[in-house]
């Protein structure tokens, strides 16, 4: 990205120019980015299902460009739409060191799985808490991608993770319903206690 300053930018010489220079200016305005708030477990709302998007227009391409601005803010490397209490299907990765690589994943769906693997999951919507979750080795999904296009792809290691912890997010499930009760409750009295303390230090 090209960052520049105002003595840099060109003095329009024509009518044309500067009207468009005007132009494109609204239209980066247009939208400004925007941090969403994150559902907490065991908020309700995190238990809606999610229903597909028919058209990925304008109002879905800000709400995915809002996912990522917000998954970044809080440091996270996915997100599911149904966290910031929008029940549509949609899903942003981003699991590149540097952070600036964002994959969208609209209407995703696991058509094959194979195998199993053991990692350590956390999540958005649980702070702090992490457990290992066994989830299928290796899946191929069908989704849009945020031109619209259907693609299909394989996907393994920590893709195939991620996108199986998303997509249970779009079908109302949290990671931690794959823990013993005892444990579920345990994390639940966890986070309530910590939204408490947080609520009366406000
Ligand atoms: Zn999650």
């Amino acid at each position: 990205m090209a960052l520049i300053s105002l003595s840099h930018i060109e003095k329009p010489s024509s009518t044309v120019q500067w009207l468009r220079l005007v132009f494109s200016h609204l239209l980066f305005q247009d939208h400004t980015m925007a941090l969403l708030d994150i559902l907490i477990y065991p908020d309700q709302r995190l238990r809606q299902r999610a229903i597909a998007v028919d058209e990925v227009d304008a109002g879905i391409l800000n709400l995915i460009d809002d996912m990522i601005e917000t998954m970044y803010h809080a440091s996270g490397i996915g997100l599911a739409a149904v966290q910031i209490n929008v029940a549509r299907r949609i899903v942003v990765i981003d699991l590149s060191e540097t952070q600036n690589e964002p994959r969208v994943f609209i209407n995703p769906e696991i058509i094959e799985q194979s195998g199993s693997q053991l990692h350590e999951e956390g999540c958005l919507s649980v702070p702090g808490i992490f457990a290992e979750i066994g989830r299928a080795e290796k899946i191929k999904i069908n989704y849009l991608n945020r031109n619209g296009k259907p693609i299909t792809e394989e996907a393994d290691e920590m893709l195939a993770v991620c996108l199986q912890h998303e997509i249970d997010h779009l079908d109302g499930k949290v990671f931690v319903d794959r823990l013993s009760r005892l444990k579920q409750e345990r994390i639940k009295k966890r986070l309530l206690k910590e939204a408490k303390q947080s609520a009366n230090n406000a």
